[in-house]
């Protein structure tokens, strides 16, 4: 079964707990038993849990963090300042930057985060991996001469010139793009960079190159992309009662960034048992009230759920004549 994120909500719809579960059939309610017995007040301050699947422990483990920044849940207390989790940090305020594991990420400015991590192993893997693979420096300051790392051909040495800032700036900007889960984009570019160095006769540099191909493969760890194209993705669902007198009906929005997802504002509205507004009118009310007023616009927008064509005429004034495209089904 799935692995996943559950928050516990008060009656007022406000979330009071976050947590993950490895497996959301198997282990959330052992999951819950025991955060329940620790602190039993969770339970009393609770009047829904709500389940999101994702598609691997990384993905719950990074949702888990992104919805616990979001709401800042008074039972989180714990996880609130990141301590538990690892980073991977890449210092760009340096000439020649580092990729380093790190624990707490918001006292490295001017460094790159990725990350949480579910482990320390997994981050430490991935880092060597990276750092070996384009061959990134190891040491915090540059001394003279090059260590045994240079001599193993698995860094490019820039403490004894042998890579100026420009090009070891490349091997950088293709490790960011591997981490941030984009290596296959980055081939082509390596490809021909391999082939010119070859050209020139350049064949430290070409060696290189063949290497860092070479081990795109194992680099490869990635979150379940969830949806195309960069930039931010909002998907909206209505479940619309059957029954019009439980005058309540449920819109959802999960948020995708980069294909990853970042978070979830469910929300109940009330409908009136004597003259119930069809799914337009509910869809219309919910998209005028939200993203009319406050909500950031997404990049692209899915509507799923009873979407008829008399809602074209607000989807037209709020998203598409921005340039914003909306799919339904
Ligand atoms: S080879 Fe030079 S730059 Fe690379 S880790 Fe060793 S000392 Fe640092």
């Amino acid at each position: 079964m799935a692995p996943g994120v559950y928050l516990f909500r008060s009656r007022k719809g406000e979330v009071v707990y976050v947590g993950k579960a490895r497996s959301l059939r198997r282990r959330v309610l052992d999951h819950l038993r025991a955060k329940i017995e620790k602190d039993g007040s969770i339970l009393a301050q609770s009047a829904s849990v709500e389940f999101v699947p994702t598609s691997s422990e990384r993905e719950a483990l990074i949702l888990e963090a992104s919805l616990i920044k979001q709401y800042q849940p008074p039972y989180n207390a714990l996880l609130k300042d990141d301590r538990s989790y690892p980073y991977l940090a890449v210092t760009l305020s340096e000439t020649f930057p580092r990729l380093l594991l790190v624990r707490r990420p918001r006292k490295r400015t001017g460094a790159l985060l990725f990350g949480p991590y579910t482990g320390a192993r997994e981050a430490r893997h991935l880092q060597q991996m990276v750092v070996d693979t384009f061959r990134l420096r190891r040491c915090v300051r540059l001394p003279k001469t090059a260590c045994l790392y240079y001599h193993l051909k698995v860094c490019s040495a820039p403490c004894i010139g042998a890579i100026d800032a420009a090009q070891y700036g490349k091997d950088v900007a293709a490790a960011v793009r591997v981490l941030q889960g984009h290596g296959e984009e980055i081939r082509p570019a390596l490809e021909a960079e391999m082939r010119s160095s070859a050209e020139r006769q350049e064949f430290e540099r070409a060696a290189h190159l063949r290497d860092a191909l070479a081990g795109l493969d194992a680099l490869s760890e990635r979150q379940h992309v969830v949806g195309p194209g960069r930039g931010r993705v909002d998907v909206l669902a209505l479940a619309y009662p059957r029954d019009p007198s439980t005058l309540r009906v449920a819109i959802g929005r999960l948020r995708v960034e980069d294909g990853e997802v970042r978070g979830t504002d469910p929300h109940l509205l009330s409908i009136s048992a004597t003259d119930p507004p069809d799914p337009t009118e509910v869809w219309r009310q919910f998209l005028g009230q939200f993203y009319g007023s406050g909500w950031e616009l997404p990049a692209r927008i899915y509507l799923a759920g009873a979407v008829s064509e008399g809602l074209a005429p607000i989807l037209d004034e709020l998203f598409e004549s921005r340039g914003i495209p909306v799919q339904s089904r």
